[in-house]
């Protein structure tokens, strides 16, 4: 094996050739851990039909043919193929969404391949790859670091050592045989752990399996699957329904069994019962909803980490957002030069060839202030604009040689490269950074600091974001611990653009109109952060609370302070969590977005922690719930939106379903009950499920979102899926079908018509009902004329699919014996049809009058049942604007 620091000195970085590596790739596979085994059609299968629903089906297929009823236990036993089809189509679907998702986050790697540098993802890393290391990157495999600047690492994955630890540099020439993992300046690295300072150049020795994450065998990077809040409720939801259904089964076979003394047809009677109510579909409904709807987020470039993320969106009140890069482009380039008292305008950055003079120097410091191939885009600037002077500097700097980095801290917002000249055997340092912090490592007089703060406002008012330049020079051999011992000259400021994204000011003003905070938090300068928020019209005060004001503040004041100050400049990421604290101390859902290392924390703390996907770090990313992939402030507010949006259908859906299963099982107990013959067997209510349990996942899951999603307060996180009202409004649809259909058949019977005829009616008016149910519960806010029209395929596939079968169990002989009827004339079908409509009709009129425009034309637009007929969600006591 090469040595691998002498081939970095002379800059041969060629890296492995693309041939080489895809040959690699081929022979020892991708840079990954063995997956889990996926789950086979037969799991998929055994776990659907282990479901309690499916028990039933079975043991009353079981029961008919005991019953000598050969055709009615197929047809049931048909049935249960039918649902496990749809069952195991589901929840594939759900799954390979998630698998999609994970796919998209899986970490990228920064490899040198044939000169060229290139992102490629993780996986595709090979052995002999020259890997980019930088702060906050997951390693992606493991290897030995041929050159590094003050590269430290946290291995305490591997370890559970949880203090970072220093790397060195390989040196030597022997054949490298890889340590274990464990203490300080070891020169190898290993796949998932962490950088958490400086950079490196590493060579990759193993990958996959082979690394020691592989030997430990522990699975990183799952999508988290744990319990939400939503689900916990469905759970509880799902019990209650259990017990209530069990007792009510045994009541109704016995009952049955002591009056007619059939037990065995009394078994039937409570199997229909159990599949009746049985509540199955919340929790399959949940899920898909929010798998789906990771999905559906993912389209708006925002990828969902944590599931739970989906549902609590949209309740977010506080969003609080960066300014550089989220609110900006973080595209920065150098407008305005000052030095020796003088200013001077960058028209483009040509235009620096005349530059005059006495700028030269400020130039070409904050050039050698710039790493030689920077990430950062103030540095790469800074670069940009060095260009000019190439000749004169590029001569000067291929001598120097980048030896040390003095890191921005928390403490000083300045950083220094120190470059060693081999000619003198000295070193020239060069130092930039925010002005308070330059003036600090020049040591200025009050009087020196008050005048540069003066300039430094002049360019902040021009949304001007500053950094200011000093030069020092050092002779003696090693180099001091911090730069703050140097003596630096001061030589001027450089004043970056940074133009503000075209799409924020509307996405504001929607967050506004939602009730949702949005707080700018920067590291920039006062100044500069105000004139930011006032371009993108950020209201209603320009109040600031700075870093250093926030340090002497105490946590009541903050909370105070936080719920009408929304610029917090000079904050150091450290002291996010701090006003994540404050935010949720006041009772607010909140927001918080971070890229950083240091962000990490806060990202945690919020309740959604949004990490950027362009520049944001692996760090940052693990600890967040969603990743803006485009780093763009408006995809969170239109991932607000399908939030709000999701949480409406999920609504929407359980609503169905529970007011769907109040008529069935109202219909399986009133004839035990009043001694009528049974109106519901299983083979009917099997029917039903293919109506209901595609409308309940696919068809409520597509629905638009409500024109007032983005016009009404955020939901309180307390409030549960089912609210007092929602139950009410769920019981009463299914209450008034249930009523109708209890007046149907028994009329039917004692008008004299047949069982099989008032089966028949009850039956198809049911199934009317049911649509009409899917149809009303589509918008709250909407009447059925207006929704009509608006586009939802899945739907009109389940209606036309029961309008197609409906006719063919009526009237096709076979299976209208199946399903015990008689034929029913077009009169009776004219009574079903409006029986049926009548039952929802209610619902459909409260909506018209709650619309009509005389009541209140200006607040109508937005307004729902939702927020009309009810308590409007209880909020935190707050100024909203
Ligand atoms: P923001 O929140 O706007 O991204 P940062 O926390 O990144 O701000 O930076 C805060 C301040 O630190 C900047 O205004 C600047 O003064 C200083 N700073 C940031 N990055 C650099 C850098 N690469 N070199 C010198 N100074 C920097
Ligand atoms: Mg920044």
């Amino acid at each position: 094996m090469l040595a691998p620091t002498e081939e970095y000195k002379n800059k041969v970085i060629t890296g492995l050739s693309e041939d080489e590596a895809t040959s690699r790739l081929r022979n020892e596979g991708y840079n990954e851990l063995p997956k889990p085994k996926k789950r086979t059609f037969l799991v998929l299968t055994t776990e659907v039909v282990s479901e309690p629903m499916f028990l039933l089906l079975i043991v009353g297929g079981i029961i008919y043919m005991i019953l000598g009823d050969l055709q009615e236990a197929l047809m049931l036993l048909g049935f249960v193929f039918l649902i496990i089809g749809i069952t195991v189509y589901q929840e594939r679907k759900t799954e390979r969404t998630l698998e999609a998702l994970k796919e998209l986050s899986s970490p990228k790697a920064l490899v040198i391949r044939e000169e060229q540098q290139k992102h490629i993802p993780g996986r595709e890393v090979v052995r002999g790859d020259l890997v980019l290391l930088s702060e906050g990157e997951r390693i992606p495999a493991d290897g030995v670091v041929v050159s590094s600047l003050n590269l430290s690492t946290d291995e305490s994955l591997l370890t559970g050592e949880s203090l970072p630890v220093r790397k060195s540099v390989w040196e030597s020439e022997e054949p490298l045989v890889m340590d274990r993992p464990g203490g300080s300046d070891s020169p190898f690295v290993y796949s998932g752990t962490l950088v958490v300072q400086g950079q490196a150049l590493a060579r990759v020795l193993a990958t996959g399996p082979r690394t020691e994450m592989g030997r430990i065998g522990k699975a990183l990077q799952k999508v988290e699957t744990a319990k939400t809040p939503l689900q916990k409720q469905t759970r509880k939801l799902v019990r209650l329904f259990a017990v209530i259904g069990i007792c009510l089964c045994i009541l109704v076979v016995v009952v049955y069994g002591i009056n007619r003394g059939n037990w065995l047809e009394g078994f039937l009677v409570g199997i229909t019962l159990a599949m009746a109510i049985m509540p199955n579909e919340f929790p399959v409904v949940l899920t898909i909803f929010l798998a789906l709807g990771a999905w559906r987020i993912s389209q708006q470039r925002v990828l969902t980490r944590r599931v739970p993320a989906v549902e609590t969106l949209g309740a977010a009140t506080v969003l609080c957002v960066d300014k550089t890069g989220t609110l900006t482009m973080n595209r920065m380039s150098v407008k305005q030069l000052f030095a020796n008292k003088q200013f001077y305008e960058v028209a483009a950055a040509r235009d620096a060839e005349n530059l005059p003079a006495q700028f030269h120097r400020l130039l070409e410091y904050g050039v050698l202030a710039c790493p030689p191939d920077p990430f950062d885009p103030m540095e790469k600037a800074i670069r940009e604009l060095g260009k000019c002077r190439e000749e004169e500097f590029g001569y000067r700097h291929g001598q120097l040689e980048l030896v040390n980095e003095y890191p921005l801290s928390r403490k000083l917002l300045a950083m220094s490269l120190a470059w060693k000249v081999p000619a003198s055997g000295g070193y020239v340092i060069a130092a930039k950074g925010a002005p308070e912090a330059v003036a600090e490592l020049c040591r200025f007089s009050p009087a020196q600091s008050e005048e540069l703060l003066g300039q430094v406002a002049r360019l902040a008012a021009r949304d001007l974001r500053i950094l200011a330049v000093a030069e020092a020079h050092y002779m003696e051999d090693s180099l001091p611990a911090d730069q703050r011992a140097f003596n630096f000259e001061f030589l001027g400021l450089l004043g970056l653009a940074d133009p503000v994204r075209p799409t924020v000011p509307a996405s504001l003003q929607e967050c506004y109109r939602a009730g949702i905070r949005v707080i700018m938090i920067t590291g920039d300068y006062p100044g500069t952060a105000q004139s930011i928020a006032r371009q993108i019209g950020l209201v209603p005060n320009n109040e600031v609370i700075t870093g250093p004001e926030l340090d002497r503040m105490e946590d009541a004041e903050l909370e105070k302070r936080i719920r009408t100050v929304n610029i917090f400049a000079r904050v150091v990421p450290e002291q996010k969590l701090r006003l994540v604290m404050a935010l949720k101390a006041n009772g607010e859902i909140v927001a918080m977005t971070g890229d950083g290392v240091n962000d990490a924390p806060a990202l945690k703390a919020a309740h959604i922690g949004i990490a950027m996907g362009e520049r944001g770090t692996d760090v940052a990313r693990e600890a967040a719930a969603l990743v803006l992939l485009d780093d763009d402030f408006s995809s969170i507010v239109r991932a607000i939106k399908m939030g709000r949006r999701i949480f409406d259908n999920l609504k929407k859906g359980m609503v169905y379903i529970l007011a769907i299963h109040v008529p069935i099982a109202g219909m399986s107990i009133l004839p035990v009950i009043f001694g009528w013959p049974l109106m519901l067997l299983p083979v009917h209510i099997a029917f039903l499920h293919l109506i209901i349990d595609p409308a309940c996942s696919v068809v409520f899951e597509a629905e638009a979102e409500e024109a007032g999603v983005m016009q009404r307060p955020p939901r309180s996180p307390r409030e549960p899926l089912f609210s007092r009202r929602t139950l009410g409004i769920s019981l009463g649809q299914g209450i008034s079908v249930l009523v109708l259909l209890a007046l149907i058949f028994p009329m039917a019977l004692y008008l004299g018509e047949g069982e099989g005829e008032a089966r028949a009616l009850a039956f198809t008016t049911l199934i009317v009902a049911n649509l009409a149910l899917i149809f009303t519960n589509r918008s709250w806010s909407q009447t059925v004329f207006k929704t009509f029209r608006l586009p939802n395929t899945a739907l009109w596939w389940v209606v036309g699919g029961a309008l197609v079968v409906l006719p063919l169990v009526l009237y096709l002989p076979l299976l209208r014996e199946l399903f015990r009827f008689s034929t029913l004339n077009l009169l009776d079908l004219a009574l079903c049809l409006v029986a049926g409509l009548v039952s929802t009709g209610w619902f459909e009129f409260l909506k018209y009058i709650r619309n009509r425009p005389a009541v209140t034309p200006r607040r109508a637009a937005g307004r729902t049942i939702e927020t009309v007929l009810c308590e409007v969600p209880k909020l935190p006591e707050k100024e909203r604007s």
